[in-house]
Parts: C-alpha cells; structure tokens; sequence
C-alpha cells in the first residue's frame, strides 16, 4: 500500500534543506553549463520548487500550520515531473526519497477534495470515459495497427500504452513490425487494453488509477491466460506496472520486459544481426526506466551494438528531465517544453545525429521542442531506429 502522508513526518523533518537535490552530483559534473538537475527548480526559479520547499511544504500540511488550499501551493505540488532526481541524491546523503513525499502530498490533497488540478481532472475523467486521458474514443486505441496480432494464447503479451496509440502512433508501429519480423508468440490486448494508470497514480486520483490497474491485470489473467511476459515500448507504463501495481497488491507472475531488454537479449543471443551504422547517437534516459528502475545499460548495448554512442553530460541517473512527467506536461506545459528545449541544446552540444529515447511520452515533448528549435536534431525512439535495420 501508498504510505499515507503522515507517515513521512520524521522523513520532512530530516530534510536539512542542503540543497543537494537541486544539482547535479559534483562527482558526475562534466560540463559546467548542465549542473542543474531539478526541472520545477529551475523553471521556476524559486526555493519552494525544489524538493526541499515540497518537503517544507509537506510539513506544514502534516502539522496542520499551512491553511490551504492556495494556488500557489497547488502549483509548487504539481510542478514537479516526479523525475527523481532528487530522490537519487538524498537517499545516498540522507536516505530521503523526496518523490515518495510530494506523491503521498497530492494524495492527501485529493482525498481533501482540494485537488485534482482542472487539467488532470479532466484526463480522469476522459480515463473512466474512454480509458486513456487523451480524450480519444476507445475504438481509435488500435485501429489503425492492422498488422497487429491478437492470440489469447499467446506467451507474450505487448502493452503499447495510451501515447503510442494516440499520439506517437510510429512507436507502436514500429514494435508491431519488429514483434512481426521476428515471428515471436506475441499478442495486443486489443480493446481490452486500458491507461495503465500512471498519469491517475502520479497526480495522486487513486481511485481511477486502482480500476484501470485492476481492469488490466484481470483482462490479461482471464484471457490470457498462457501469458508469461508483458512487453513495453513505454517507460511510463513499464514502470507503473513494476512498481505502482504492487502497491495495490495486485497479485501477477508475469515477466515485466521492456523492448530494450528484449532487444538486447536477442543481439546477446545472436538471433538478430544489425547492420553496423557510421552514425553519432545521444540516448535520452527517460526517468521512468532509468532513476524510477536503474534500467540504464540496454538501451545503450543496443544502440552501441550498431553504432557510435556519445553520452550527453547529464546522463544515466543525473539526466535532465525531459520535462513531461507527474502531470506537468498538462498542467504546466510551457514548463515542459522549457525543460525539454534545454535537453535538445544538451543533445546538440554532443554533435549526435540522432536524439534517441525508449519512452514515448519523452519522445512527444522533446519533438514539440524540437520543432521549435532553430537547429534540428533528429529525435526517435530506439525500436523506430531498430526496425528500419531489421
Ligand atoms: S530533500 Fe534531501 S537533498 Fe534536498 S534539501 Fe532536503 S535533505 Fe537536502
Ligand atoms: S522529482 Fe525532479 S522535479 Fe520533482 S522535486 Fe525532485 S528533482 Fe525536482
């Protein structure tokens, strides 16, 4: 279960508000223009957007001081992305998770009636409607992947997620066609697929989110029965499934697998050859996959497997946020391009060809900023790169 918010007293009093969550560690600084590691910190420009104002924040509302709501408060809550860097320097210097506080915070403030903010209340309500928060049809969720393969005794299940089947259709697509290629025992869950909660989960609407997790995980035991592995092209939705699910005590023994494990397994195994590529990539570390489940090391075999890597200076668990997460791409979106525009100038000052990431959701908001970039760089997703070559 979510510890509630009371739990967490003697964790904001810990908080000696060193600022160390903030920044990058100095161990890791490599370039003195990215040292920044807090997106809603440095956005905002104010001491209260940083972990330790949250923390602060969360004490005061512990300890009934701070008579809310105000919508200042409401905005200090939200505007973190949930990206954990913060959680990644304070639990090594004081063994504090930052994000574990200001989630348990916006739980409290929905269960008081004082939020959801009107943006996610709204993509609730279009996930109890249509079951993603889009506010598309259900029908539309895999139209148009025609080629997709729906078998109930399938071992594999492919979890696509609400972006890829609504906005960044190409990654579905694209996983489609490698799942195809391959010829692996693989199967959509059709219409029988819902969100995965993560967006409801983050901005604290747990009722939502315990249905849509419910609804899935029964849908997969009842009609599918021979499922042994659920594959993800979304680190959103990977890491709702590994981490948020058991906290319903949603009871599944299935294998929980994102494409760049899967990838980098088959290249390991020698059952695909790649073509080798003189081609300069940067990798994006969603934080989802990376900080959220130290998934650091398969995407970068792969891409290393067939090209030249070249790290950005934040990288692996210092990486800058793309910006998008905890509800800030649509609560606060000019925050989130902001964000992301910064990690498009830290993907050119590699000289990479290719900005490449394994989350869609990532891959939306760093192309918005892209586009509004004078110089391009060229922004996809791993299995995109991978099927092209297969
Ligand atoms: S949250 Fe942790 S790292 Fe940040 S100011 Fe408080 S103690 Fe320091
Ligand atoms: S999770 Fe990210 S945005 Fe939120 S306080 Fe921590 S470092 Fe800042």
């Amino acid at each position: 279960m979510s510890k509630e918010l009371r739990e967490f007293h003697e964790d904001v009093w810990h908080c000696s508000k060193c600022f160390c969550c903030a920044f990058i560690n100095p161990y890791y600084l490599t370039d003195e223009n990215y040292y920044y590691g807090c997106p809603a910190g440095k956005y905002f420009e104010f001491d209260s957007h940083h972990a330790s104002g949250r923390m602060e924040l969360a004490r005061g509302i512990i300890e009934e001081e701070i008579p809310y709501p105000t919508e200042k408060m409401l905005e200090i809550i939200y505007s973190c992305t949930t990206c954990g860097l913060c959680n990644a320097n304070c639990s090594f210097l004081k063994g504090l998770e930052p994000v574990e506080v200001i989630e348990a915070v916006r739980r409290k403030l929905v269960e008081d009636g004082i939020a959801p903010l009107p943006k996610h209340k709204k993509f609730a309500e279009s996930t109890e409607k249509n079951h993603n928060p889009y506010g598309e049809a259900h029908k539309k969720r895999t139209r148009e992947l025609k080629d997709a393969k729906i078998n109930p005794n399938a071992e594999s299940i492919y979890f696509i997620g609400c972006t890829s089947s609504y906005r960044t259709k190409d990654i579905a697509s694209a996983t489609i066609e490698i799942l195809n290629k391959l010829d692996i025992d693989y199967t959509i869950m059709g219409d029988e697929e819902w969100c995965c909660g993560s967006p409801l989960f983050r901005t604290g609407q747990m009722k939502i989110a315990k249905e849509v997790m419910e609804h899935n995980i029964n849908t997969i035991k009842e009609n599918f029965p021979n499922a042994k592995r659920i594959l993800f092209s979304c680190a959103g939705c990977y890491r709702t499934f590994i981490t948020d699910y058991k906290k319903f005590e949603l009871d599944f023994d299935i294998k929980l697998v994102h494409m760049c494990e899967f990838l980098q397994d088959l290249i390991n195994d020698g059952k695909i050859e790649l073509p080798k590529k003189d081609e300069l990539i940067t990798y994006h570390d969603p934080c989802h996959l990376g900080r959220h489940c130290d998934v650091y090391e398969p995407p970068r075999e792969v891409i290393k497997s067939i090209a030249n890597l070249i790290e950005m200076p934040r990288n692996r668990i210092n990486a800058w946020c793309c910006g998008s997460g905890g509800g800030v791409k649509s609560a606060y979106n000019e925050m989130a391009i902001s964000t992301a525009k910064e990690r498009i100038e830290e993907a050119k000052s590699t000289k990479a060809e290719f900005l490449m990431s394994t989350c869609p959701f990532c891959q939306l908001n760093l192309a918005q900023a892209n586009k509004q970039s004078s110089e391009k760089i060229k922004v996809l997703d791993l299995v995109e790169y991978i099927n092209k070559l297969i």
